[in-house]
């Protein structure tokens, strides 16, 4: 196994990931990057979507972050969600809750609707879905 570097996820609420990683994935701004330990530091915004990471046993863990900041040093990845839940945590039936009411929202096309946030939340609810249904 290669080198392992630090891995700390949290949110506002509480820590999510404090654990060593083999090789982290995560939904940069600018795109999905890898870091690996020894990457050059850097720091980034993050967008909604799934992050990966290999565990010290190798297996390869799946997370939703809902956007954030990302803070990559040689030795440790620091994630700042607004807020993020392991795949095995998602409460599928919660998201479907919020897909439906998103959608319900997006379809009605009133002036009083804020479509940013309602699609905003339904990227969330899908995303959620999404990385509850992969192994
Ligand atoms: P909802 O409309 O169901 O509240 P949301 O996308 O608005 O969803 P967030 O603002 O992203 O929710 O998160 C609020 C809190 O609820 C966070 O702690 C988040 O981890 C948790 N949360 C939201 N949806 C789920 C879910 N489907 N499963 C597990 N935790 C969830």
């Amino acid at each position: 196994m290669a080198e392992k570097l630090f891995l700390e996820v949290v949110t506002p609420q509480k820590a999510i990931v404090s654990e060593e990683a083999e090789i982290v994935v995560a939904p940069g701004s600018e795109g999905e990057f890898g870091a690996l330990k020894g990457h050059t530091t850097f720091l980034t915004s993050l967008k909604t979507g799934p992050m990966r990471y290999k565990d010290a046993t190798g297996k390869e863990r799946v997370l939703f972050i809902n956007g954030g900041f990302c803070e990559v040093l040689p030795d440790k990845v620091t994630v700042l969600a607004e807020s993020a839940e392991r795949r095995a945590d998602i409460d599928v039936a919660r998201a479907m809750e919020a897909k439906e009411r998103a959608e319900q929202r997006i379809a009605q096309k009133q002036a009083d609707i804020d479509l940013v946030r309602a699609e905003a939340s339904l990227r969330r609810a899908l995303y959620r879905l999404k990385i509850a249904e992969t192994k």
